[in-house]
Formats: structure tokens, C-alpha cells, sequence
């Protein structure tokens, strides 16, 4: 698994923070091995249903009994949205960009920053997973093409 350096759309923001979900102690678990590049998710100690992102109860049977287990770093390209105009003010200078919805595992869909040529994106199409690394803001998770597709 790659790991993108820290880039320098932090220093672009002007001070505003980053669209990321590092202070949300939901997260946080997830966050911290994202940052040693693996990829958790939250599982139902009741039911065992497996869920993205994390709630504070279960959807399916409103337990409040978790634990953090390991998902593939990569599945197939779900949905993927391009951007022309920027959300936020540290994308200016990175348009047009993408967002990809891949599914890891059956009901398991994690979005995350397209990290490749546009037209490498294809519904249907095997995507990994990379880590954006934001130095002190965090991680999040982000998607590439599979070499050799
Ligand atoms: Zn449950």
C-alpha cells in the first residue's frame, strides 16, 4: 500500500480546518490505523453485522456492542463523483477532482479521494486502497486504480 506524503493543500487553506473526520472519537479507531495503512470497520458484537461508516448503535439491532475488525484494502469502484468547482479552498489548485465509493465487502462502502487519472474511473473497475496523509491533521482514506488494469 502506498502512502501519499503531506501536501501542501493544508498550507493553501487559509486557516480554515480540513474537511477531515480526525476529531470525532467514533473515528478514531479507524483513523489510528489508517495511519499504519490498515483499514477498520466496525462490527456488531450482537448481531455481527458489519458497518460504514460508524453510528453510535447498531442499524440493525440497535446494540451499542462493537468492536474494530480488519476489511480488504481494496474492492470495485461503486460510484465515483468528479468535482469541477472546489468545496473547500485547499482543492482549488487540484481541479478537477474525483471522489470514488468502493465497496470492500458486501455492504461495506468506503468513499475516499480518487488518487489517479480521471479516466482510470469506471463503475465496476478494482480500486486500493492508499492513505492521504494530512501531517497533523490526520489521515483519510483514499482510492487508486490496481496496477495492471
Ligand atoms: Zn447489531
Amino acid at each position: 500500500m502506498n502512502r501519499i506524503p503531506a501536501s501542501t493543500l493544508e498550507q493553501e487553506a487559509a486557516g480554515l480546518p480540513l474537511p477531515l473526520n480526525g476529531e470525532d472519537p467514533l473515528f478514531a479507531p479507524h483513523l489510528r490505523a489508517l495511519a499504519h495503512g490498515e483499514l477498520l470497520v466496525r462490527q456488531c458484537m450482537s448481531c455481527r453485522t458489519k458497518q460504514w461508516p460508524p453510528r453510535p448503535f447498531c442499524r440493525h439491532c440497535q446494540s451499542e456492542d462493537f468492536s474494530w475488525i480488519q476489511a480488504p484494502g481494496a474492492g470495485t469502484i461503486a460510484s465515483f463523483s468528479i468535482a469541477y468547482r472546489a468545496f473547500h479552498p485547499s482543492y482549488v489548485d487540484h481541479l478537477p477532482a474525483a471522489t470514488a465509493l468502493v465497496d470492500v465487502e458486501p455492504g461495506i462502502r468506503i468513499a475516499g479521494r480518487w488518487v489517479g487519472e480521471l479516466d482510470e474511473l469506471e463503475i465496476g473497475a478494482n480500486a486500493r486502497l492508499v492513505v492521504d496523509d494530512w501531517a497533523e491533521h490526520g489521515v483519510s482514506a483514499a482510492w487508486s486504480r490496481v496496477e495492471g488494469q
